[in-house]
């Protein structure tokens, strides 16, 4: 059974500059992929009308900005945790209230939900 305790105010900073870490490092990706996706979407209009050249194209523009909504759906998520560092509520269920996790946090550092909220969400309750 896992240990549902506070953090301390060290746990609070390595984790703030774990999550930052992973934003920068997420940015970067955004940017690289988004530039990706405006590549390809240039080759597939372009003057090169092979039809299989603009469907890989295509299909690597759609590929870059799957990767790239993913990828800015967790930058939303670890702003938020960042948020709830600042407001003191980091680490709590949004739900039961309880203190989440610390072997779930380590795994999901943004998560909202203790192990049993999630699997009730999950399961429909
Ligand atoms: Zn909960």
């Amino acid at each position: 059974m896992a240990k549902k305790t506070a953090f301390k105010k060290s746990e609070l900073k390595t984790r703030r500059e774990e999550l930052e870490v992973e934003r920068a490092s997420l940015l970067g990706q955004v940017a690289d992929l988004d530039a990706e996706a405006d590549v390809n979407n240039w080759r597939e209009g372009g003057f090169d009308d092979d039809p299989a050249d603009a469907g890989s194209a295509s299909f690597e523009r759609e590929t870059a900005q799957s990767l790239s909504k993913h990828a800015k759906n967790l930058l939303t998520q670890i702003d938020d945790a960042l948020r709830r560092i600042d407001a003191g509520t980091y680490g709590i269920c949004e739900r039961c209230k309880e203190h989440i996790e610390k072997e779930r946090l380590e795994v999901i550092p943004y998560a909202r939900l203790c192990m049993d909220c999630k699997r009730r969400d999950e399961t429909g309750r």
